[in-house]
């Protein structure tokens, strides 16, 4: 399977900017061996997608609602991603579980709804620098895939110690390798219907680490933060996959 890029840049993008960064990643792209995705702000999705109409680069969201209309100020429903052009949508994510107290549970729902929706779901796990030091990573990964796949959960899987995220840190390549063996057999053990999911890393991948990382077994890509801003280190990630 062709390793899948992809792109986070968080709560970052005003239009002109991001059409900038849109416009330059579509133009540095080539022909590139990875499957490229940009997850833009919502208020973005629409113009980014118009961009990189026809360039092969897909467009996602970066959460949704569990529903598909009504009374949820603020929200925006699966749906609504699919409606201006996303075809992927990261959930879970580590900011979102801490920041707005998103539980397993309640990402479960939200990956069901993103996939009637017809979206894809990158479910994001990992555990913290105190889990770590306590060894516990392996039984709190296990315990996210356990609470946040939904029993017929088929999408995208990535692997984000939260300790290395935005902070220039990142795991060993054994420990990636550890990490991701382990989140292929809990898939095979107790998601068959995702036993051959893509497994991506996520955590300060750069230029400069990412062709070691993404050459580690079981490492099916990569979800990229701080470095998706940057075209430049974005494309030469994707040249590196
Ligand atoms: C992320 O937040 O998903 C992420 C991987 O961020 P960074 O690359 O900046 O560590």
């Amino acid at each position: 399977m062709r390793p899948l890029i992809a792109g986070n840049w968080k709560m970052n993008g005003l239009t002109e900017e991001s059409a900038a960064l849109a416009r330059g990643i579509r133009h540095g792209l080539g022909d590139a061996a990875a499957e490229v995705l940009i997850c833009p702000p919502a208020t973005q999705i629409a113009a980014v997608a118009a961009i990189l109409a026809g360039s092969g680069i897909a467009v996602g969201g970066q959460h949704c609602h569990t529903g598909k209309f009504g009374p949820h100020t603020g929200e925006i429903s699966a749906l609504m991603l699919r409606d201006v052009g996303a075809t992927h949508v990261i959930l879970g994510h580590s900011e979102r579980r801490a920041d707005q107290g998103e539980s397993n549970a309640l990402i479960a729902c939200k990956v069901s709804s993103a996939l009637e929706a017809g979206l894809v779901p990158i479910v994001c796990v990992g555990e913290t620098a105190e889990e770590r030091d306590l060894g516990q990573q392996q039984q709190v990964v296990a315990h996210q895939l356990e609470g946040s796949l939904p029993q017929d959960f088929v999408g995208v899987v990535a692997y984000e110690p939260v300790w290395a995220i935005g902070t220039g840190k990142v795991p060993t390549a054994a420990d990636i390798t550890a990490m991701h063996a382990f989140i292929r057999a809990e898939l095979k053990r107790a998601r068959p219907t995702a036993a051959d999911a893509r497994i991506l890393y996520g955590g300060s991948m750069k230029p400069g680490n990412a062709a070691e990382i993404l050459a580690l077994p079981e490492v099916g890509g990569g979800l990229v933060g701080g470095a998706s801003l940057v075209a430049e280190d974005f494309l030469a990630i994707i040249r590196a996959a």
